[in-house]
């Protein structure tokens, strides 16, 4: 997958964990959006070479996220566990040129290092031990079979100095950077070579990541330095703070997983505009934005340094936006399976008329049964939810006769306005008030205290139904 051209490319690196959590997502959706708002493209790499992390179908997870979210990539996807020997080669190229060396220090003695070096308040880090051996002595250990890392050789002196697309200039001390460990003694690489060999031999133009990358920098561009070759450009978004706006995002905030986000009825619309929202913004006061208008619109230079915060309730104003926006058939479809309602026993009429009264009420797609059960089962209500609390039972038993008699006569229920022209002339015919007729036909339809207008509820039950349910409870009232 080499990049003869020009052409600009950006690509995704998520380590398979079983889940997406939000942070990566967005860095994901603007690697994906940078890509396209240039016309680059956008690759896949699987960084699967953490053995210790290994998580049974978490591959599989990664692709379903990414088409659930609808980041489409180019090309193959590549696989770091399938490249062992390529990584092996270029760190022992590397030890060859004199800018790795193996390290034979156990983990026990890194361990003890480390407490030491916490106890004693010092920076911790590996102290070198290996770094001096001489050849032979290397070569001794390695044929007596001793377990072995190759180290990155860091320069003692002298200084990086970076343009990240989104932070700006920064400077970095390479007498402060440790000698990190590049291929393991399992054989596998480290996150830091196999990020350098990838991101090179796959042409990748451009680096998206998160700041808990910053400090790798030096390392990254250092082993650039040592191959020849270009660096990558870099940009490092900042971190995602939780509601407290002082820590990130993470558990203690609840779900934070798109995954959990889909299961708990959000739509990738609203998922996929919200994180766009998340450090970058387009300049004018325009919110909603589909992934096709994000395709556009994106500008890197757009994207904010300082930290974005993640506030569920303006999430759940995007997630009620694309739930009142989207055409009731196809809300249908998504609704399907938060719900415990057999949708093929009812019309499709009947149940285009619930969507469009419940709709707007619904913040996920699990709210569609709290909002309208009603529409589906029923028990007629206890009596004293059929009076209106400032009213009497004189009043609410007259404007409960005289509305069933006016809907019994009315042929014409197409209409939610017609329904409410009834409703007010029993009002005004009889001298009552709204809440001696609205709210004891709302009650009695729904059986709940908070529920649709009576007219809404009226229109979607039809006459047949609804008359059946307030004659049950004008039998309870009177
Ligand atoms: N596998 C790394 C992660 O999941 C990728 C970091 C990068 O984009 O270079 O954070």
């Amino acid at each position: 997958m080499q990049n003869s051209g020009n052409t600009i490319r950006t690509r995704a690196a998520p380590s398979p964990t079983g889940f997406m959590h939000v942070g990566n997502a967005r860095t994901f959706l603007f690697e994906y959006l940078f890509a396209k708002s240039v016309g680059g493209e956008f690759h896949l790499r699987i960084e699967d070479t953490d053995q210790k992390r290994y998580v049974e179908g978490a591959e599989q997870v990664v692709y379903d996220t990414f088409n659930f979210l609808g980041l489409k990539w180019d090309g193959e996807v590549i696989k770091q566990s399938s490249r062992l020997s390529i990584y092996k080669d270029y760190a022992r190229k590397l030890v060859e040129q004199g800018n790795a060396y193996f390290c034979f220090c156990s983990e026990e003695r890194l361990s003890q290092l480390r407490e030491e070096q916490e106890k004693n308040h010092q920076p911790t880090g590996y102290d070198r031990k290996c770094r001096d051996l001489h050849a032979d002595e290397v070569l001794e250990k390695i044929k007596n079979g001793e377990s072995h890392v190759i180290r990155l050789k860091m320069p003692e002196t002298g200084k990086i100095v970076l343009s990240d697309m989104i932070r700006g200039e920064i400077e970095f001390d390479l007498s402060l950077v440790d000698d990190q460990v590049l291929l393991k003694a399992d054989g596998f690489p480290t996150y830091h070579l196999a990020v350098v060999v990838d991101d090179h031999m796959t042409g990748i133009t451009h680096v998206i990541r998160g700041d808990e990358w910053v400090s790798s920098i030096p390392k990254h561009i250092y082993l650039y330095q040592c191959f020849g070759w270009e660096p990558t450009k870099y940009g490092h978004l900042s971190v995602i703070l939780g509601s407290d706006k002082k820590k990130k995002l993470s558990k203690r905030d609840g779900a934070v997983s798109v995954e959990a986000f889909r299961t708990q009825g959000y739509l990738v619309e609203a998922i996929i505009n919200y994180i766009a929202l998340l450090g970058w913004n387009p300049g004018t006061e325009r919110e909603f934005f589909t992934l096709a208008e994000l395709e556009k619109e994106f500008n890197i230079k757009r994207v904010q340094k300082s930290p974005a915060m993640f506030d569920m309730e303006k999430f759940n104003h995007f997630n009620a936006h694309y739930i009142h926006e989207m055409n009731d058939v196809e809300l249908l479809k998504k609704i399907k399976p938060f719900s415990e309602i057999d949708f093929s026993k009812y019309a499709n009429e009947f149940l285009q008329k619930v969507i469009s009264v419940v709709k707007t009420r619904m913040v996920t797609l699990k709210d569609f049964d709290v909002y309208s059960h009603f529409f589906f089962t029923w028990q007629p209500p206890k009596k004293d939810m059929i009076k209106f609390a400032k009213s009497d039972w004189q009043n609410t038993i007259l404007g409960f006769e005289k509305a069933i008699e006016k809907l019994e006569n009315l042929d014409d229920w197409n209409t939610i306005e017609k329904l409410n022209e009834v409703l007010l002339s029993v009002v005004t015919e009889n001298g009552l008030k709204n809440g001696d007729v609205f709210w004891p036909i709302r009650a009695s339809l729904s059986a709940e205290s908070a529920s649709p207008s009576p007219t809404e509820l009226l229109w979607v039950l039809g006459k047949e139904l609804s008359l059946n349910r307030l004659k049950k409870c004008l039998v309870i009232i009177k």
